[in-house]
């Protein structure tokens, strides 16, 4: 599971909270960040991460090419920070977990100092990043906003509150939906990112029939995802019946009724099916529908796909909501 296992006892749990005077992790980002907006007087999203650079001593941001996806340099007066180009939406989480580091330095001294060497540098990665989205989207905002959206249309679906969401604290879905779902537990159920993707990297000039749908990031909430098996044995695992099935091998399957309610994606027709525990089955059955009103072929249950133009194949993302009302 990608879920937040610091150790409690761990190097960086002792020191943040010799530091910050708390033993939660999340709370620790919560005030820092909290801290932050007030520092440089946001009260409303999207944050500005500008002012926050400068608040946090970051003189310069280049975007040189990159093996990673970003590093924090220490520089005489402060600090530079280099990111390779990405979307915009994801560029901004980036920045925010470089941003996050700081943290680990000295600000007093006009060269930063480091001032925490811990052992294993994943943990602090992995405090990176909560503080990162605790920066970009703040705990408190987007339980605001999230009710605010509620109380506008009460009907609302939950991709749409996601894709406002995302929107409105320009983020990435795939950033948003792990925030309201695994951090916030404001939607129930499971949101799933399928894209029509080659089976590897090296897939991206063969075939079209070495395409297919693959799951590309995932979500869930608290409540199920010890439930949860999804095919994470490769990158993009392949969607086809027999993965899909396993997503739901709950430990109670005759309890189990879930329901795709919808699908998002422009040029996608909607579909509505439903998994059968009784019989151990899952059908889904998605047409892409190309600009000028052709249907292509039916997907994601593995049969029958046909070539999509490469223009099409970028668009081919659609995100999927799996609610769970009776677990
Ligand atoms: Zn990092």
């Amino acid at each position: 599971m990608r879920h937040i296992s610091l150790d409690e006892n761990g190097e960086l749990n002792k020191w943040l909270t010799s530091r910050y005077g708390r033993k939660d992790i999340r709370k620790i980002a919560e005030d820092i960040a909290h801290d932050l907006l007030l520092a440089t007087k946001q009260v409303k999203p999207p944050i500005d991460l500008s002012p926050i650079c400068s608040f946090r001593h970051i003189k310069e941001i280049l975007s040189p090419a990159l093996k990673s996806d970003a590093r924090l340099l220490v520089r005489d007066n402060g600090f530079l920070i280099q990111i390779s180009k990405q979307f915009q939406t994801r560029r901004r989480f980036t920045l925010a977990h470089e941003i996050a580091h700081t943290y680990f330095y000295d600000l007093e001294t006009s060269k930063p100092k480091r001032m925490f060497f811990g052992s294993k540098p994943n943990e602090e990665e992995q405090f990176c990043d909560i503080l990162a989205s605790e920066i970009v989207m703040p705990s408190f905002m987007i339980q605001e906003e999230f009710s605010k959206v509620l109380r506008k249309n009460p009907n609302i679906s939950p991709l749409v509150i996601l894709e406002q969401l995302a929107q409105t604290f320009r983020v990435s879905d795939e950033a948003m939906a792990r925030r309201i779902t695994e951090d916030l537990n404001l939607l129930h159920g499971v949101i799933l990112n399928v894209r029509w993707l080659p089976s590897t990297k090296q897939d991206i000039n063969s075939q079209p029939n070495n395409y297919d749908w693959r799951l590309h990031w995932w979500a869930a909430s608290l409540d199920i995802v010890e439930q949860l098996y999804l095919p994470l044995a490769s990158k993009r695992p392949k969607l086809d019946m027999s993965s899909l099935e396993s997503i739901y091998n709950n430990r109670q399957p005759a309890k189990l009724n879930i329901q795709i309610s919808e699908v998002k994606i422009g040029n996608l027709k909607k579909i509505v099916t439903q998994f059968n525990p009784g019989l151990n089955s899952l059908d889904i059955w998605v047409y892409p529908i190309i600009p000028d009103g052709i249907q292509l072929g039916s997907v994601i249950n593995g049969k029958g796909v046909t070539d999509i133009e490469e223009q099409t194949r970028q668009q081919s993302e659609i995100n999927l909501f799996f609610p769970t009302n009776n677990m």
